[in-house]
């Protein structure tokens, strides 16, 4: 791990401390923070209610990053309210890949010293050729 790991790792624990409760579900149970090519950094929680609508703190931080004029990141990080890194979703690991493909290099911290890369984590990406 290094300086950027833990710092990431400490925005994306914080973030779900500081989140806005809301009366139809939970709110941080996950934190997501992550670094761009640009030094942008992102964080974001996951949003779950009751209803079945939920929202990945990964999901929703590329969200926050693609409305600032983003899309590489260079690093990136959910944890558990206790600082417990855990790895992306399916669905997550996806959308880091459609939204710019050099994200493939991506370093997902999975555990606590723990890192892959999405390479590593989506070997059979979703592909344009499946449709030609
Ligand atoms: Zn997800």
């Amino acid at each position: 791990m290094d300086s950027i790991d833990k710092k990431l790792i400490e925005i994306a624990k914080n973030a779900t401390k500081k989140c806005t409760k809301v009366w139809s579900g939970a709110t941080g149970l996950v934190g997501c923070a992550l670094i761009t090519d640009k030094g942008n950094i992102f964080e974001w929680v996951c949003l779950a209610f009751d209803c079945q609508l939920w929202f990945c703190a990964e999901h929703s931080a590329i969200a926050a990053m693609i409305t600032h004029w983003d899309a590489k990141i260079m690093k990136i990080v959910a944890t558990m309210q206790d600082w417990t890194p855990i790895p992306p979703c399916w669905r997550c690991r996806e959308l880091l890949f459609q939204v710019h493909k050099d994200n493939i290099d991506t370093e997902i911290i999975i555990w606590k010293d723990k890192k892959m890369t999405l390479q590593e984590l989506l070997p059979n990406r979703w592909q344009d050729k499946y449709f030609k």
